[in-house]
């Protein structure tokens, strides 16, 4: 197999032929056929997560099929298309997990990051916690919904059912989130860095009901905001965006720190809460009702050998949507 390699973190993926990896017994080993690119990838590469762990395979939105089982593997067989997301392992005993809070447990592996991910040809992954896919939908479409589909469609649940949705960051995750929010009847509020105009397009054309600047204030309060940015300034932007008893969740894995702001923004039983990692049943709820939504992913792709190309081009933010690795 031959994987994009992170051997030290700041530095760039050495494309690396490796030996094959047999599957454990309860794990599956999956030719990767797509991959997407999250922005956790690169708080990987750049050492901004707890306790890295190196060399390591980047690579948590796979889109892979199955080529080997585990002996004590059930209920997925040779062939058969699967999607690997971020959370790769778990305890099953701590009290989160016993408390079907799995997201949060206290052993978990996450792909991409304590066990090896999907910048690769091949990977292997607790059979688990890998999603069937069915047939429907082409390999690089489907990889951004295994994060970015999958933490938004998680943050979306716990921002409420309010109809008028503000979305800060509008990237892989909301330009997905936009499309499942519309299908839901709410109205999207699209902000963007200031003066992307060309971001603030996209999100119109993806039918949001306003799009504009974070420095600007929407048109009308919003019920909840959503912050996929990574920018702790947009929090007290996001609370005084919202409503009385609103809420602001923020979705990333890591943000800069959070200014000082007046309590008064927070007054009025408006919420900040922040979403970790994602449950498997999160999955399985969202994939159930892909079919059905109709989201059309905006993919950039690139070949798995241009691993490093891609993220530069999405820490620079030259593309709309999800950038794609295939193999
Ligand atoms: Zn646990
Ligand atoms: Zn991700």
């Amino acid at each position: 197999m031959h994987a994009m390699v992170l051997n030290q973190i700041g530095t760039d993926l050495v494309w690396t032929e490796l030996p094959d990896r047999l599957p454990g017994p309860a794990e599956i080993r999956v030719q990767v056929l797509a991959c997407g690119v999250c922005r956790t990838d690169l708080h990987v590469v750049d050492g901004e997560l707890p306790d890295p762990r190196v060399p390591i395979i980047p690579g948590h939105e796979i889109v892979g099929r199955i080529d080997a089982l585990g002996k004590e593997v059930r209920g997925l067989s040779i062939g058969q298309r699967v999607g690997i997301p971020w959370l790769g392992h778990t305890c099953g005993f701590c009290p989160y997990c016993r408390m079907k809070r799995e997201n949060l447990c206290d052993h978990p592996l996450f792909t991409g990051y304590t066990r090896d991910g999907g910048f690769a040809t091949a990977t292997l992954a607790d059979a688990r916690f890998a999603f069937p896919l069915g047939e429907i939908g082409d390999d690089a479409s489907l990889a951004p919904l295994l994060c970015a589909g999958l933490i938004g469609w998680r943050a979306l649940d716990i921002a409420g059912p309010g109809k008028n949705l503000g979305l800060y960051g509008f990237g892989a995750a909301a330009h997905i989130l936009a499309q499942v929010a519309r299908w839901q009847g709410r109205s999207v509020f699209a902000f963007t860095r200031p003066g992307d105009l060309a971001t603030q397009d996209f999100a119109r054309s993806l039918h949001a009901t306003w799009a504009g600047g974070s420095d600007e204030r929407p048109p009308q309060l919003l019920d909840a905001a959503i912050i996929f940015a990574t920018v702790g300034d947009l929090v007290p932007l996001a609370l005084q965006a919202v409503r009385k008893g609103g809420r602001v969740v923020c979705a990333g894995i890591h943000m800069s720190d959070i200014p000082r702001f007046p309590y008064r923004l927070l007054w009025e039983e408006r919420q900040l809460l922040s979403v970790a990692n994602l449950t498997r049943q999160d999955g399985l709820d969202f994939l159930r009702l892909v079919p059905q939504m109709n989201i059309v992913t905006r993919v950039t792709r690139y070949p798995l050998q241009q691993a490093n190309q891609a993220l530069a081009d999405l820490r620079a933010g030259r593309f709309d949507g999800a950038a794609v690795l295939l193999t």
